[in-house]
């Protein structure tokens, strides 16, 4: 087992995670992590506008058959006085009667009119900050454009170094496959390098700063002679004794 390769393996691997931090935490990333969040919104608050434009449209709906209605209503009963407007003996209280009905509807009917002004209005405001909106919407998708042709520029100073450390790598899986085999394993397992790491038999704990296990006997007894190798109980990482020189 070559080991050694494999450290500077991981060497590079972690060189390349953390240009990949890097590339993810620069300030270009972050511009389009921050338009991305206003899109978001955006977008959300154009459903939201939605809805209340079919409530809205409910609403004027109701309403204005409620209107058509007590109107139909309110000529049925000028029909009625016009039919009696000519006779010599109407019923005076039949007259009130129907004044009054004639009142009761006029006054449903301002009320049903001004509830749909106030419809109209609501409407007025939804349709104009949905034009607002879409405004917003459009000038971010400009600035988001923008923000990543900014991106791929700061990305493309990191290609040759990231092509480099590639190459690198290739040439170490191809020359050690079985320790390769190990270590993606291992990887796979695990969410933070390092994964691998020399182990002195002299201290008996896990070197693994965030770990520092106690390693018990039966580890132990793995972990004797240079180029030996075993797993941490604890955080799994693989942990092998270097041979010397
Ligand atoms: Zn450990």
């Amino acid at each position: 087992m070559n080991f050694q390769k494999l450290l500077e393996y991981q060497s590079y691997d972690m060189k390349c995670d953390s240009l990949m931090r890097e590339l993810k935490n620069s300030e270009e990333n972050e511009k389009i992590v921050a338009i991305n969040k206003q899109l978001n919104e955006a977008v959300a608050k154009i459903y939201k506008l939605n809805d209340v434009a079919g409530a809205l449209l409910n609403e004027f709906n109701s309403i204005k058959q409620r209107l058509d209605e007590s109107s139909r209503e309110l000529d049925d009963l000028a029909d009625i006085f016009e039919e009696n407007k000519d006779l010599d003996e109407v019923d005076a209280t039949e007259m009130e009667h129907y004044l009054k009905q004639a009142k009761k509807l006029k006054d449903k009917i301002d009320s049903l009119e001004s509830g749909l002004k106030t419809v109209r209005t609501k409407a007025a405001a939804a349709l104009k900050e949905y034009d607002e909106v879409r405004a917003r919407g459009a000038k971010l998708s400009d600035m988001k454009a923008g923000a990543e042709d900014k991106f791929k520029a700061r990305r493309m100073t990191y290609q040759s170094q990231f092509e480099e450390l590639k190459s690198k790598m290739d040439a170490i899986r191809k020359l050690i496959p079985e320790e390769m085999a190990l270590y993606d394993k291992t990887k796979a397992a695990l969410n933070r390098a390092p994964y691998v790491l020399e182990y002195d038999p002299k201290t008996k704990k896990c070197p693994y700063a965030l770990c520092q296990m106690d390693i018990y006997a039966d580890t132990q007894a793995k972990l004797k002679q240079p180029g030996d190798h075993a797993e941490c109980p604890n955080c799994g990482r693989l942990l092998f004794i270097p041979k010397q020189d």
